[in-house]
């Protein structure tokens, strides 16, 4: 007998008769003998919906009543999930994170979990009792809701089976796992049968939102085995693996991933000395924006300009933050560029081969593809390019690396 900690996402709640599909699922687990947790994500839509009624009273809505607003979307589906599962049946019970006792730190929506107190839902499973919670949410240490950031979800249940010391953390999603890309950009994306924690960090650390980048940190944390799998199909899915498989030889590459949600700041003229990057990102840091890629461009004269990305989110707040540096700082002005996307390559075989990069840009440059920005890391290579070019430029790199699936295998 095990005990699995099963999340589904939104789409895998996204109607009522989905939610009748998830509860058989979750049923035919507890008549194999296993205890069951149970994490679900908003019905599709929802989270979306919530924040643009909230955008159309604040532009800026107020990030402790956004939190209010938002986390009622999984308060609704563990609701429904459980109605479902008694129907059935099945014994079950819905917790809000605050119920369960998910305490986090108290940055409003984008919360970090601090602590789970999981006797509760011990009691419960050792009562028969599928127990229900709700992701993506957790109070501070006044009571206060949060939310973790969006796609939390994942990051809900891995830390629920960190708590518990969960035998598997099993992703349900729309996708039958993790694949070499996001088989909505390029349909001869292939699917993985297991790929590295270091990999996986890398992959969702550069957009791939199929698995939220704090849900994969806390698995490498605390050795929780993570699988992604799809809750329409059957099959084995992806298995995010703590060690590199040693019996074969890795891949060079495993994946392509991208993010369309950066925008590109410059700052033109900075004066060239000593503790100009430092005043430019410290005040950036300040103000809670992370920065990602970074670029100083070589000097002309007794300049240069210098350049970053942010999330697009906090474009204004970047250019609001820069302008107050500029007397202090000399440089001449900003351009800011929302049209831009990040495009990555990421494998834990690269450590061991050379030429990969200029493989990449070699992908670029046949698609006649102008790389704007460049950073690279032992297991990744960074390019940033104009947006118009993100679904050429990731089909063009996918072939040129031989990720494509093939078609014997497919037709056999
Ligand atoms: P959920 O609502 O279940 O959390 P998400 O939309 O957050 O689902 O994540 C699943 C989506 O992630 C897929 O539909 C797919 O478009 C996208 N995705 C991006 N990169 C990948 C990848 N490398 N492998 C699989 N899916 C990916
Ligand atoms: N409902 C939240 C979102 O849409 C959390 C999640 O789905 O994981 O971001
Ligand atoms: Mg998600």
């Amino acid at each position: 007998m095990a005990l699995i900690v099963q999340k589904f996402g939104g789409t895998s709640v996204g109607s009522v008769e989905r939610i009748q599909a998830v509860a058989d699922k979750i049923c035919k687990f507890k008549a194999g003998g296993h205890d069951v947790v149970v994490v679900v994500s908003a019905m599709s839509g929802e989270t979306n919906r919530l924040i643009s009624l909230a955008k159309e009273i604040q532009e800026e809505p107020d990030p402790r009543e956004m939190d209010v607003l938002v986390s009622t979307g999984e308060q609704v589906t563990i609701a429904l999930l459980c109605m479902a599962l008694k129907q059935k049946g099945q014994g079950a019970r819905s917790y809000t994170g605050g119920q369960v006792r998910i305490l986090t730190d108290n940055v409003h929506t984008k919360a970090r979990i601090q602590s789970i107190d999981e006797s509760n839902i011990r009691t419960d499973l050792d009562q028969g009792r599928v127990v229900v919670v709700a992701g993506f949410q957790g109070t501070d240490s006044e009571g206060n809701i949060t939310t973790l950031g969006r796609g939390g979800s994942d990051t809900s249940a891995v830390a629920v089976a960190a708590a518990l010391k969960a035998d598997e953390c099993q992703i349900y999603t729309d996708v039958d796992g993790v694949y070499t890309t996001d088989p909505r950009v390029c349909d001869s994306a292939r699917r993985l049968d297991q790929i590295t924690f270091e990999e996986m960090l890398e992959m969702a650390s550069q957009g791939s939102k199929v698995l939220q980048i704090r849900a994969v940190e806390f698995a490498g944390k605390y050795k929780v085995p993570l699988r992604v799998l799809s809750s329409f199909v059957d099959g084995p899915g992806t298995l995010i693996s703590l060690e590199e498989n040693s019996s074969m030889e890795n891949p060079i590459v495993s994946g392509i991933a991208f993010n369309r949600d950066e925008a590109k700041v410059t700052v033109l003229n900075v004066p060239e000395h000593p503790g100009v990057a430092y005043k430019i990102l410290g005040a950036v840091a300040e103000a809670n924006i992370e920065v990602d890629v970074i670029v100083q461009n070589s000097a002309h004269g007794d300049s240069n300009d210098f350049s970053f990305t942010i999330h697009r989110n906090e474009l204004k707040k970047t250019v609001s933050v820069l302008e107050n540096l500029k007397e202090d700082i000399g440089f001449s002005g900003i351009e800011t560029d929302d049209k831009i996307v990040k495009v990555s390559l990421v494998g834990v075989g690269m450590r061991s081969h050379a030429g990969v990069a200029a493989k990449m840009f070699e992908a670029l440059a046949l698609d006649g593809i102008n790389i704007q920005m460049i950073t690279t890391s032992e297991i990744k290579i960074t390019v940033i390019i104009e947006e118009k070019y993100l679904e050429l430029a990731v089909r063009g790199i996918h072939s040129a690396f031989e990720l494509d699936h093939k078609i014997e295998e497919e037709t056999l």
